[in-house]
């Protein structure tokens, strides 16, 4: 059985290669390769022949395939359909900011969080990504795309904090500079808010900058989109985020999709403002990416604004996101979804 070099993290590769009687330099060669794009063990310059040979006795480089690839002229954004090795289908967004190339990708193949607007969830988890998966979603895309990606984010289908091993994993290897050497501080990982997970980041990635998908300002509303608020509510999720921030004095962002007339009045900014008051926080208002199943509608653009102006009047940094890739079936999981 050969085994996928991708599964492998920097050390347990080393290991491997000097089992099979190789110097240990050598691992961190071929992995080079196979972060570069590189999926044939020929193609890796730098190789003598027999070692060659010998990889393609044991191992298999294996990288999700872009089955479908989805892009906007307009901003340059590409929504990769993604298949794995065993047919289930992931996806992945690329998008162009001023600050650099970023990828959206996704940590499990669909999710079991059940949150009410998103696509990703309606049929449930079928199962974690592994760490080659995940990091497979940002080869598949600089190859496809010809470009440099350095900066990622978490925010595709799925929990993170569902698969945190592997996401330990993954993010050792984007980060580490034998691995794809891209900084902390330019990674994000966004959760629903499972509080042991918030600790447990807070210790192992501390420079990793935190998005929490709270969407509502009070426990009531947040339980009606978001059931994952039974196990874990506002107060004891803002009290997680007070010691995240004390602990790795990195700023929290707080993403808060706008769902007409259910948590866009005046009455939710205000009550919004109060909860995160003195918090170091930025709030990132989503216009919510319309899910036909959901029947859930999109905030109307004057009540956006004036949510924008009311926290910003009492003090929350807040920004509206932008909304890439208009043209395409951006809202998370729907190309996932169709297929
Ligand atoms: N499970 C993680 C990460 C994936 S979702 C989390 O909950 O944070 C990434 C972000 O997109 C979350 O804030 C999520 O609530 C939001 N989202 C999901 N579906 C959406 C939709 N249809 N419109 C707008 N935002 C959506």
């Amino acid at each position: 059985m050969l085994s996928n070099i991708l599964e492998y993290t920097l050390f347990e590769f080393e290991d491997e290669i000097m089992r099979i009687g190789e110097k240990k330099f050598r691992a961190k060669q071929i992995y080079g390769w196979v972060l570069k794009g590189v999926d044939n063990f020929g193609e890796m310059k730098n190789l003598p022949k027999g070692l060659v040979e010998k990889l393609n006795e044991h191992f298999t480089i294996e990288l999700p395939k872009a089955i479908e690839v989805q892009v906007a002229k307009l901003d340059g954004t590409r929504k990769y359909l993604l298949e794995l090795s065993d047919g289930n289908c992931i996806e992945a967004v690329f998008m162009k900011y001023k600050y650099g190339n970023t990828i959206c990708v996704s940590s499990q193949a669909g999710c079991k969080m059940g949150c009410k607007f998103c696509a990703s969830t309606l049929n449930g988890l079928t199962r974690n990504l592994t760490q080659g998966e995940i990091v497979g979603q940002i080869i598949a895309a600089e190859k496809e795309s010809g470009e440099k990606i350095n900066h990622v984010v978490v925010m595709g289908i799925g929990e993170p904090f569902d698969n945190y091993e592997n996401l330990y994993n993954f993010l050792t290897l984007v980060n580490d500079k034998d691995g794809l050497n891209i900084g902390m501080r330019n990674i994000t990982v966004s959760t629903c808010g499972i509080i042991p997970m918030i600790y447990k980041f807070a210790n192992d990635f501390p420079q990793v900058n935190l998005a929490i998908s709270l969407h509502a300002s009070s426990d009531a509303v947040r339980r009606e989109i978001m059931p994952i608020n039974d196990k874990y509510p506002i107060k004891e999720l803002l009290i997680a985020c007070e010691r995240y921030v004390n602990k790795t004095h990195r700023r929290i962002t707080f993403e808060y999709t706008l769902v007409d007339g259910k948590n866009d009045r005046i009455e939710d900014a205000k009550a919004l403002a109060k909860l995160l008051d003195g918090l170091l926080c930025h709030v990132n208002l989503i216009p919510l990416n319309p899910v036909l199943e959901t029947g859930l509608k999109k905030s109307r653009r004057d009540n956006t604004n004036a949510f924008l102006r009311e926290l910003e009047k009492r003090g929350i940094q807040t920004t509206v996101r932008r909304e890439l890739g208009n043209e395409i079936d951006a809202a998370c999981g729907q190309l996932r979804l169709k297929k």
